[in-house]
């Protein structure tokens, strides 16, 4: 038998009872044969509540000092797994993200990792321990700090393991019982999905299911990881993320149509307003925002004004960039020439994912009708081969994503689907 890369996030190693817990998981998998390396996120809100703190002493926190700040939070929780481990009568040694060669860019606060060099943790498995890796940190290349990947990037260090050590499976343990048809928080007949390619989980990632991060899933298609998304709360098998369809009895699993809905509320709006409508205006727009390293998302250039000769750029960021932009764009005032900006943080946006949209034309409209019944303005749209996507209200997103789920025929008759911990923060 192989080895097993396991990554448990926050919300499975909360308390004392829930490491415990754990430990007692990951000691099976040893027992059964594996070779186990394990990731492990900050104890349930720990990073919420370190970013919390570190926002009463310095307003923006940022850089060298928040990234080793935050790293702590997955310190504490690997070693006291190891503990627990060792308490079960098993050998187990604990690594931070540098310890395990997890090496990245010096962008603080969203590293890249660049290479993994795994020494360390293929010697210790070798000697019969169980590693634990601290999670969502690593060390940068240049300048040897410590940086993080990310909120959410211990899904990333999982899967970057997983390929550095040749892992048979990489297995994402969280608080539902894998890759729902949208978030079971919000759609309690939401489906469990058996099996789902790498382009619809990427697409699904990107447009917010947190179940699995994005990076992550691109990091698995690049090497080809199989992922297995499943509950630390449940025996249930989970979600297999992979190229090729699983086989469940003698069938291949098929390709879904549609394969969710996905919603995120972490994003703000930006408008340009009064911008000349010329070639180059939104060249400089842009190349202001990118040297300031925000990632935009959506972009609508509204029609020119033929009297005034004037137009609006709206784009969206994540609101924890929005105060940067306006910054940056401030500061690119008179390269540009708008008029004013206007930043709203109230936005949500909805997605329809799935592989079927490429062939079927009528998905487009249907989605548009299920929000017109269910009385949701549209305020930008965009699309991309395998998804559409609208922003609305945030406070219209829940009902947005229940109607649309019910217009694709997604809601479950049976079970509905459980969430067994967490905040959701
Ligand atoms: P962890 O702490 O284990 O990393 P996260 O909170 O990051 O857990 O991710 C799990 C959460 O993702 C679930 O509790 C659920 O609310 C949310 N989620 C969003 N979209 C989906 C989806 N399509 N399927 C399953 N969970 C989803
Ligand atoms: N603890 C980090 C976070 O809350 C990383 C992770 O959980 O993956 O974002
Ligand atoms: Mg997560």
């Amino acid at each position: 038998m192989g080895l097993v890369v396991q990554k448990y996030g926050g919300s499975s190693v909360a308390d004392a009872e829930g490491i415990k817990r754990v430990a007692k998981r990951i000691v099976e998998a040893k027992k059964n044969g594996h070779q186990v390396v394990v990731v492990v996120s900050a104890m349930g809100d720990t990073t919420d509540e370190l970013i919390d703190l570190a926002e009463q002493v310095s307003p923006m926190p940022a850089g060298r000092e928040f990234d080793m700040l935050l790293t702590a939070g997955e310190r504490i929780s690997m070693a006291l797994l190891a503990m627990a481990i060792k308490n079960l009568g098993h050998e187990a040694q604990s690594f931070t993200g540098s310890q395990a060669g997890v090496i990245t860019d010096s962008v603080h606060n969203k590293a890249r990792i660049i290479d993994v060099t795994p020494g360390r943790i293929r010697d210790s498995v070798d000697e019969g321990n169980i590693a634990i890796v601290a999670g969502f940190q690593g060390v940068s290349q240049d300048k040897k700090d410590i940086t993080t990947l990310g909120r959410g990037g211990s899904d990333t260090t999982a899967v970057a393991l997983a390929a550095a050590l040749d892992a048979e499976v990489c297995e994402i343990y969280t608080d539902v019982d894998g890759v729902f048809t949208a978030d079971p928080r919000v759609v309690k007949k939401a489906r469990k999905i058996d099996w789902i390619a790498f382009e619809d989980m990427l697409e699904l990632a990107a447009s917010g299911s947190k179940v699995l991060l994005h990076r992550c899933v691109e990091y698995a298609r690049r090497y080809n990881i199989p992922i297995h998304v499943r509950s630390s709360f449940s025996g249930l098998q989970g979600t297999w993320v992979s190229s090729e369809p699983i086989e469940q009895g003698d069938k291949k699993v098929e390709q879904a149509i549609i394969s969710g809905v996905a919603h995120d509320t972490s994003e703000a709006k930006v408008t340009v307003v009064g911008v000349p409508d010329k070639p180059g205006e939104a060249a400089t727009i842009f190349r202001a925002i990118s040297d300031a390293e925000i990632n935009i998302d959506m972009i609508v250039q509204n029609v020119s004004a033929a009297s005034t000769g004037l137009t609006d750029i709206s784009f969206t960021l994540p609101k924890t960039e929005g105060r940067k932009a306006i910054d940056a764009l401030e500061r690119a005032k008179t390269a540009i020439g708008f008029d004013s900006l206007r930043y709203d943080d109230q936005i949500g946006k909805i997605s329809l994912v799935g592989a079927g949209m490429k062939t079927n034309p009528g998905v487009t409209a249907s989605f548009f009708e299920a929000l017109s019944d269910a009385g949701v303005n549209i305020e930008l749209i965009s699309t991309s081969e395998i998804r559409i996507s609208v922003v609305t209200r945030a406070d219209d997103v829940p009902d947005a994503v229940r109607a649309v789920h019910s217009a694709f025929g997604l809601d479950s008759d049976s079970d509905e689907a459980v969430v067994y911990g967490g905040t959701g923060r």
